[in-house]
């Protein structure tokens, strides 16, 4: 159950609510976002609402059937829409593009690529500064440096930030630099990064875990809310299944499922999705079809150069096909 406080509500009317839920033998969680107040209450008890709903400071009561609350869209029905500011909104039935390299590297190609994607008119740009690699001898990232030139070059143009945070210390470090802070799909259940995140006011982008389910991906952004931060984005971004003919199994089915299942945002990368550069487009056009509110990929200007992932990585003519193709496939959509 999620009652929705009054903006105005006093200490002492809360109290009596919070009271009034004890002996219904339910478990109030107060959670004070950038948005509103709440409190979750976890309980069995079948009870007449009109109990709770008659007492002073409370907007709006909603039973929530799902074991995640604050994320399910039973209680919130229309989607929510995450405003980055200058006129960049994620969520608002556009076409939201992400694309980048999967490392940012040095300025030359950090100014490159925003240069590619201000001649597409795409606003954000993805990159990472601390890259989670599966050895500890690959190319780890520039760290904070990096970030900070990247976000002096990318403010010029009007792009705005998605970035990959790995630790809660660099939750402040970076904070000043990104719009977006990626929870890496390693991360997907780093409770205490979570928790964190839920303290900043700043979006969140929670990438499934790999081999994460999609309920544990809704509890992941469940905890980011639950500590108070609304501004969230989900990714697909593939599972690992029995399959080795690609990198991951990107699973398109959880899009529609996610879509139904929360008003947050759902976001596609294909590029970690099936991991080959020559099925990026087609998976990313599927998930444009199935429903995806934008879609994050790799791209770079040689990708055979690329500090990481460059065998999924795009370079930048096959990346303005794909932009041309997905807003194609975006407009047709919307004649359904
Ligand atoms: C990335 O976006 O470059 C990345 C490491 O992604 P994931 O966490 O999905 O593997
Ligand atoms: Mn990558």
């Amino acid at each position: 159950m999620i009652i929705q406080l009054q903006p105005s509500i006093s200490a002492s009317e809360k109290d009596i609510i919070l009271t009034r839920i004890k002996s219904l033998e339910y478990k109030a969680t107060p959670v004070t976002t950038q948005r509103g107040s709440y409190l979750v209450a976890i309980g069995k008890k079948e009870f007449d609402i009109r109990q709770l709903g008659h007492l002073k400071g409370i907007a709006d009561i909603h039973r929530v059937s799902d074991d995640y609350k604050l994320v399910s869209r039973k209680w919130k029905v229309n989607h929510t829409q995450i405003d980055l500011g200058e006129g960049v909104v994620v969520g608002n039935g556009s076409l939201s593009i992400m694309a980048g390299p999967c490392s940012i590297e040095h300025e030359d190609q950090v100014q490159n690529t925003i240069d590619h994607l201000v001649r597409n008119n795409v606003r954000m740009m993805r990159g990472g500064v601390f890259k989670p690699r599966s050895s500890p001898y690959a190319f780890r990232g520039l760290g904070v440096e990096g970030l900070k030139m990247w976000y002096a070059l990318a403010r010029k143009a009007g792009i705005k930030i998605v970035s990959e945070v790995m630790q809660v210390s660099q939750i402040a470090e970076m904070y000043d630099y990104v719009d977006v802070f990626q929870v890496g799909a390693r991360n997907t259940q780093n409770f205490n990064l979570l928790d964190e995140l839920g303290k900043v006011d700043k979006a969140v982008m929670i990438k499934r875990g790999i081999s994460g389910t999609i309920e544990e991906l809704l509890y992941s952004a469940e905890y980011v809310f639950s500590a108070g931060n609304e501004k969230l984005l989900l990714c697909e971004r593939g599972i690992r299944t029995y399959e080795r003919a690609s990198r991951n199994t990107m699973d398109v089915n959880a899009i529609p499922i996610l879509k139904e299942k929360t008003h947050l945002p759902v976001i596609a990368d294909p590029s970690h999705g099936i991991g080959i550069r020559d099925y990026v487009e087609p998976v990313a056009l599927a998930a444009v079809m199935a429903g995806a509110d934008g879609v994050i990929y790799e791209t770079h200007e040689k990708p055979e150069e690329a500090a990481s992932d460059g065998q999924q990585t795009l370079d930048f003519d096959e990346s303005t096909q794909l932009i041309t193709r997905m807003r194609k496939a975006f407009d047709l959509l919307q004649q359904f």
